[in-house]
């Protein structure tokens, strides 16, 4: 995790901007700490799924106290699906888990390696989730990989709107040198053929 030392109790958007970190609220500083350390672990969940042959991406989804409601690898290759992200899994646990079509009155928070895909994005406005964390930004996640994320107009505007939080571009890059393995291990990109 890297060193960074915030001074004040409560960052602003501008402030976490002036330390390369996207967000459309202010944080605590504590809790930016804590973001920042389930995103470290995230990373090293993303590693060990790669190894089991899974895709780079990874996401765990929490209660506002704490707790561990869903974590789940991205499995398109292993499932043979296209829908099967990080995220898409790790919603599904949660309603299951939950039992419920909304997940709105759990507070919960969504922790992605990276910045989620157009159909993610989606599928975490539908579900009721009201934080969004991530890591590597999806225009470097297609620099490094190939993977097309799609076209996302403004989306970190347009959650605020509907008061879904976001930060991101969190401890990137650690992130990045584990896509930039991913993709020199001869890995599958997965996409459909244009
Ligand atoms: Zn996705």
């Amino acid at each position: 995790m890297s060193d960074k030392i915030f001074m004040s109790e409560i960052l602003t958007t501008d402030e976490l901007k002036d330390f390369g970190i996207i967000a459309n609220a202010s944080i605590r500083t504590k809790e930016f700490y804590r973001i920042q350390k389930i995103i470290s672990d995230i990373y090293l969940k993303t590693k060990e799924a790669i190894k089991l042959s899974k895709g780079p991406f990874y996401a765990e989804i929490y209660d506002e106290r704490g707790k561990l409601i869903a974590s789940c690898a991205n499995s398109v290759v292993e499932d043979k699906c296209s829908i099967c992200h990080a995220e898409i899994n790790a919603i599904m646990e949660a309603h299951k888990k939950i039992g419920h079509y909304s997940l709105a009155n759990r507070n919960l928070t969504i922790y992605i390696n990276a910045e989620p895909c157009m159909m993610c994005l989606g599928a975490i406005m539908w579900s009721g989730i009201r934080t969004v964390v991530f890591g590597v930004q999806s225009k470097d996640v297609e620099k490094i990989t190939g993977f097309d994320e799609g076209f996302k107009p403004d989306w970190i505007n347009e959650f605020k709107k509907r008061g879904i939080k976001v930060f991101g571009n969190i401890e990137s890059e650690a992130g990045k040198e584990i896509l930039k393995d991913y993709v020199l291990s001869g890995k599958e990109i997965y996409k459909p053929r244009r």
